[in-house]
């Protein structure tokens, strides 16, 4: 079970600092995480079967204005979610989900 110690700003790129209880800290792009909701509307949006969804370019395109978060807020104690641009806000991002897909050189290395 992954726990962020902290969740701050980050201004450049514009997204969250993650920094969780076992050491490791990365930027989350807002970007990213648009890509990455996890709810059934955006999984929907997806090529079936693919093998590596957050390797892939089968996104379709977000306008610019869809990838900017206008608020984060927690979700009981065990995940985090975004209202995207649209008023999209269904997306659970739980902890776990945010560690296991950690953006930064050294994890997706
Ligand atoms: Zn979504
Ligand atoms: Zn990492």
């Amino acid at each position: 079970m992954s726990t962020p110690k902290s969740i701050t700003l980050s201004e450049d790129p514009k997204g969250i600092v993650i920094a969780w209880d076992d050491g490791h800290s990365a930027i989350y792009p807002f970007s990213f995480l648009r890509k990455a909701c996890p709810c059934a509307v955006c999984k929907g949006e997806r090529l079936p079967f693919d093998p590596d969804p957050l390797a892939l370019p089968v996104y379709k395109p977000l306008p610019p204005n869809m990838t900017a978060a206008k608020d984060m807020f927690k979700i009981g104690r065990y995940a985090i979610g975004f209202k995207w641009g649209a008023g999209h806000d269904t997306g659970i991002y739980s902890f776990d989900y945010l560690r296991k897909m950690c953006p930064c050189s050294e994890c997706a290395g």
